[in-house]
């Protein structure tokens, strides 16, 4: 547990708060930060040991790994949203480090492509690998830069009052919305024919998880031009993001409270007024947030009759889970400057210019190649490693999965699931192992300690019920469904978090700021923009 929150199980919580918030990841937090900065009392429950949601670290045998940030963007332009947004909800007290001019390698069999910082140099690289193409690529780049413009104002309208949405909406999400309908490979099909310079531009795909076929269009566009001025990585770990929230949230007289599993929401006469803890007990406030997830909120934590009566579990069901993962864990007892580790992730793919068959394939038969294999080196990106880890050093490998292969384990314990369950693990692990040596071949050897998440484990950790990565899917559909917002039908509930907006760090933080909003109903931009 980390030093800067307190046991539910150990301490009585009390419950003379402003608002609860269920759940600790960054969408929450961002939320509990800004309310905490207009005087408002907190509690933050959060169900797992280690604070963070996706941004928590775990530590074994004398290593950390990071289990869902690996590389964010734009905050290393001052000026950005999401890095003044960083400054005022931490006061400033995360750093960042820079992962160098190349910052994503994308690479088919052994022809690799390298993603350089800065748009200019970006669009400079990729037309050495495909000089017959250079117009296409330009258009690329137009197409990228104006479906993010867009997303400014279609995600500005999910704070406003249904009268605002009625009057300003159409037009708010109109040029979003003829990028974010299409899917990815429609849009590039119309720029080019050249299907491996559509696998290329596709090869962060895992970053919002769907092939090119299925994603959205403005979901892609969004995150290549989140990385285009290239990657960081929090100094410290990113077990540093959650612990930079605290104080703001503790100076307002707020609680961040782990092992604090929330297992209803309570309802009286049609509002929410608080939550029920899984060992029974009460807690009130006049407001309660969830940022656990939509899924998670309306399948499992609002009782039934209110979920169908409001019609929120018909529209959550309408929206399917996102893509689950393996992730392996990987210790050395070397420092990354002696093991030669670079900062640039990896992106390997078999030389087959096609993710969506890839996909396909290896989703119908576990024995087919895997259809991505993405490899980060936390302890490489991180300048304090060697003086808090001295002589190590960390790799994280992760490819797509599928839940089904893991279902018949459902309700077994952790580290307790069977033989079987192992053995289908060390296979997974041994497969993910060879793609790393073909990469990092001076790794060969010399692995300390190995271990393998599965979509399980994300559930018991995380509670997403299929171990999704990204909640739920960013597909055209997605898009469309404007009840995804903070405000619900019930009164006094609110979202935050990554089905608001959109996934990844910068975009559950979004979901995070625009719930606040809904909830202060005072528009916070200035501020923010300010800091
Ligand atoms: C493998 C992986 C790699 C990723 N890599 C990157 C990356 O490099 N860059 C990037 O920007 N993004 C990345 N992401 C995505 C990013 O981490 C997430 O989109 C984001 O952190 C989600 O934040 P959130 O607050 O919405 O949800 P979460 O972080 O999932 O937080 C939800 C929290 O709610 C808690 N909770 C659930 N139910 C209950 C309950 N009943 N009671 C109490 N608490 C509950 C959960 O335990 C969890 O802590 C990655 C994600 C994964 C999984």
């Amino acid at each position: 547990m980390s030093k800067t929150t307190v046991s539910y199980k150990q301490q009585d919580v009390g419950d003379d708060y402003d608002a609860i918030l269920i759940g600790s990841g960054i969408g929450s937090m961002t939320t509990a930060a800004l309310l905490a900065k207009e005087g408002w009392r907190c509690l933050v429950l959060e169900r797992h040991y280690m604070p963070g949601g996706y941004t928590h670290v775990f530590k074994r045998k004398g290593y950390e790994w990071d289990v869902g940030v690996h590389y964010i963007g734009e905050v290393n332009r001052e000026t950005s949203f999401l890095a003044r947004l960083f400054r005022y909800v931490t006061d400033g007290t995360l750093e960042w480090a820079d992962m160098g001019d190349v910052y994503d390698r994308i690479r088919f069999g052994d022809e690799i492509y390298d993603f350089v910082k800065g748009r200019e140099a970006f669009t400079e690289q990729l037309k050495t690998y495909f000089p017959d193409d250079a117009k296409a690529i330009d258009q690329y780049i137009v197409e990228v830069r104006n479906a993010a413009r867009g997303a400014r104002n279609f995600f500005a309208e999910k704070a406003l009052s249904q009268m605002q949405s009625f009057i300003a909406g159409p037009f708010l999400r109109k040029d979003f919305k003829k990028y974010a309908s299409k899917t990815t490979l429609e849009v590039l099909r119309s720029l080019t024919q050249n299907e491996k310079l559509i696998a290329v531009l596709t090869g962060q795909y895992g970053d919002y998880g769907h092939p090119p076929a299925q994603s959205s269009f403005a979901m892609h566009a969004m995150v290549v031009r989140h990385y285009l001025n290239g990657g960081t990585y929090p100094v410290g770990g990113s077990g540093r993001i959650f612990e930079s929230y605290v104080s703001g949230i503790e100076q307002a007289g707020g609680l961040i409270a782990t092992n604090a599993e929330v297992s209803e929401i309570l309802m009286e006469k049609g509002k929410a007024t608080g939550v029920r803890m899984a060992d029974d007990r009460v807690i009130r406030a006049p407001v309660v947030i969830s940022g656990a997830g939509v899924h998670t909120t309306i399948n499992r934590l609002l009782p039934k009759a209110e979920a169908q009566k409001t019609g929120l579990l018909q529209k959550s069901q309408n929206n399917p889970a996102s893509a689950c993962h393996l992730g392996l864990y990987i210790g050395f007892k070397e420092s990354s400057q002696s093991l030669n580790l670079p900062k640039a992730n990896w992106w390997y793919y078999p030389p087959v210019y096609d993710h969506d068959k890839l996909c396909a394939d290896f989703l119908a038969d576990p024995n087919a190649p895997f259809p991505v294999t993405y490899v980060s080196f936390p302890s490489a990106k991180d300048p304090s490693w060697d003086d808090r880890y001295p002589n190590r050093s960390t790799v994280d490998v992760i490819t797509l999965t599928n839940y089904e292969w893991f279902r018949e384990w459902e309700g077994t314990k952790w580290h307790k699931r069977g033989e079987a369950y192992e053995a289908k693990k060390a296979e997974f692990t041994e497969r993910l192992l060879n793609n790393l040596y073909k990469l990092e071949p001076q790794l060969k050897g010399k692995v300390d300690h190995a271990e393998l998440s599965t979509p399980l484990s994300t559930q018991q950790f995380c509670n997403y019920a299929q171990g999704e990565i990204y909640g739920i899917q960013h597909t055209p559909d997605r898009f469309e469904e404007r009840w995804l917002k903070p405000k619900t039908p019930i009164k006094n509930l609110y979202l935050s978090g990554q089905d608001v907006a959109t996934a990844g760090v910068g975009g559950a933080m979004m979901g995070g700021v625009l719930c606040a909003v809904s909830v202060l109903g005072k528009n916070m931009m200035n501020d923010i923009m300010t800091a």
